[in-house]
């Protein structure tokens, strides 16, 4: 039996830096450090969002919305997410289940499931989120940057 089911893996880092916002998970994270980069910088939305572009062999997130374009500056990554979302129901799929892991020394990570249920339009049941510290190893743990890793199941629907 051929299954309906597709996997797919996201990975991304973002650096951390002065002045600015902390956002994760679509929550703006109280933190005297915040994420850089073109659109909001939410490492965590990024990487569950190309989770669900592997699944759909959709592209990346860069090909999608590139940095280079002016349209992106600032962005709500949770709007791009819904975006993303849309883009794999155009091309037959549906969400089935996702799970995130953020590996940072700090901010201590809250509940990040919630917004991005609300992006994809699936129950927060179906969105595991989990955070790591790397005993101050690495650039994780110098507090350099915050990496997320997501896997996330969707089915072939048509
Ligand atoms: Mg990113």
């Amino acid at each position: 039996m051929v299954s309906n089911l597709r996997i797919g893996h996201g990975y991304d880092v973002h650096r951390l830096v002065e002045g600015r916002r902390c956002i994760i998970g679509g929550v703006d994270i109280p933190h005297s450090k915040g994420l850089l980069g073109h659109s909001d910088a939410d490492v965590l939305a990024h990487a569950l969002a190309d989770a669900i572009l592997g699944a759909c062999r959709g592209g990346d997130i860069g090909k999608l919305f590139p940095d280079t374009d002016p349209a992106y500056a600032g962005a709500d990554s949770l709007k791009l997410l819904a975006a993303v979302m849309e883009h794999a129901r155009s091309l037959g799929y549906e969400f089935v289940d996702a799970d995130c892991t953020i590996a940072c020394q700090e901010p201590k990570i809250g509940p990040h499931r919630e917004a991005m249920a609300r992006a994809i339009g699936c129950p927060v049941e179906n969105i595991g989120v989990k955070a790591t510290t790397t005993e101050k190893l690495g650039w994780e743990g110098e507090g350099e940057g915050i990496g997320a890793w997501s896997v996330c199941l969707l089915e072939r629907c048509s």
